[in-house]
C-alpha cells in the first residue's frame, strides 16, 4: 500500500501589517498533501492505514461530529486505499445530510447516529463490542484520529521545513498534530497550539498524554522537548463559533495570499498569531512557521458564495 506523501512546501508571507514587528512568518502548506484527505488528517492516518493492513484489517470505524474533517478524511482515505470505513456520528441524523455527511456516504462509509450520551461513552467495551457484534471486527480510530501513531505521522512535518525558526504554530482541537510538532523540536524551538475550542484547558495535559504514548511505542526516537504552550484567546466564542472580525480576516488572508483558510480552525488561528505579533508576543528578528493544516472541506460554503 502506498501512503508516502510527497513533501509539502513551505512559503513566506509577505504581509505589510506585520512588517513593523520584524519577524518573518512562513506558511507550511499540509493544505496541498491531498485534495481530499486534507492536511494533517493525512498526517494522522497515514500510518494507521499502514497499521490496519499489517493487523489484516478491511474495516476502518471512527468517531465525529456532523461536521467533522476527521469523517471526512477516513471515507476518502477508505476509498482511496481500499478500506471499508464505519463513521459513529455523535447526535440525531438530519435529512438531507449536509455536505460532509454525504462526502462520507458518497465515499461508501456506512454511517451511525447515536445520542449524545452513547457517545461520551463511546469508548466503553460494551459499545465497542455492540459494534463489532454490528459491523464486525474493524481497526479502531479514536475521535480526531489523534493516537501514537497519528503523532509520529505529524512528527514527520518539523524535519521537512529547511528554514530555520524559533516558533512553530497549528490550531488544536484534539492536540495531536501539536503533540507531532512538539516531538521533533530541537532544543531552541518551541510551540504555540491555538485552542479552537472554549475552555481548551485540558489540552496540555491531552498533549502530554499522546506524546507519552508516542514516547513507549517508538522507544529510541529523538528527544522530546516539552516546550509547548497552548493559546486560548482565540476560540471566538467556541468550536465552530466565528465572528464578522473573523470572517473579515479570512477574507482579506484569501485575498492578499490567494490562499483559502476555514473558520472553524486555520482562520483562527491565524487571526490569533497576527494579534500576538501586533500587540509583540514575538521578539523582532524572529522566524515563525504556521502549519496550514487543511480544512478546506469545512468552509461556510454559504459565506464563501456571499449570502
Ligand atoms: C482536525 C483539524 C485540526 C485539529 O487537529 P488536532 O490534531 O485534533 O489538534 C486542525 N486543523 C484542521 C484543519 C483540522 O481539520
Amino acid at each position: 500500500m502506498q501512503t508516502k506523501v510527497s513533501h509539502s512546501p513551505v512559503q513566506l508571507l509577505e504581509e505589510p501589517v506585520l512588517a513593523p514587528f520584524g519577524v518573518t512568518v512562513y506558511l507550511k502548506r499540509d493544505d496541498l498533501l491531498h485534495p481530499e484527505v486534507s492536511g494533517n488528517k493525512w498526517r494522522k492516518l497515514k500510518h494507521n492505514l499502514t497499521e490496519a493492513a499489517a493487523q489484516g484489517k478491511d474495516t476502518i470505524l471512527t468517531f465525529g461530529g456532523a461536521y467533522s474533517n476527521h469523517i471526512h478524511a477516513t471515507a476518502a482515505a477508505g476509498r482511496l486505499f481500499g478500506f471499508k470505513t464505519v463513521g459513529i456520528i455523535r447526535g440525531e441524523e438530519t435529512l438531507p445530510p449536509n455536505s460532509t455527511l454525504e462526502f462520507a456516504r458518497d465515499c461508501g462509509m456506512r454511517l451511525l447516529y447515536v445520542d449524545r450520551a452513547t457517545y461520551a461513552n463511546k469508548y466503553q467495551w460494551e459499545f465497542l463490542e455492540s459494534l463489532s457484534d454490528h459491523f464486525g471486527d474493524f481497526y479502531l480510530l479514536p475521535e480526531g484520529g489523534t493516537n501514537a501513531l497519528a503523532v509520529k505521522g505529524c512528527a514527520e512535518i518539523v524535519p521537512e521545513i529547511d528554514v530555520d525558526f524559533q516558533c512553530i504554530c497549528c490550531c488544536c482541537g484534539t492536540g495531536g498534530t501539536l503533540a507531532g510538532l512538539v516531538a521533533s523540536l530541537a532544543p531552541h524551538q518551541r510551540a504555540l497550539g491555538f485552542s479552537v475550542l472554549k475552555g481548551g484547558d485540558f489540552l496540555a495535559g491531552e498533549v502530554k498524554q499522546v506524546l507519552k504514548a508516542y514516547r513507549n511505542a517508538f522507544e529510541g526516537m529523538p528527544f522530546v522537548s516539552s516546550s509547548f504552550q497552548i493559546i486560548k484567546d482565540y476560540h471566538f466564542g467556541g468550536y465552530a463559533k466565528t465572528s464578522p472580525e473573523l470572517y473579515q480576516f479570512i477574507r482579506t488572508f484569501e485575498q492578499r495570499h490567494g490562499i483559502l483558510l476555514d473558520q472553524v480552525y486555520t482562520g483562527k488561528m491565524l487571526a490569533g498569531l497576527y494579534d500576538m505579533i501586533q500587540k509583540g508576543h514575538f521578539k523582532a528578528g524572529q522566524t515563525i512557521v504556521v502549519v496550514h493544516t487543511g480544512g478546506a472541506q469545512g468552509r461556510n460554503r454559504e459565506w464563501e458564495e456571499g449570502t
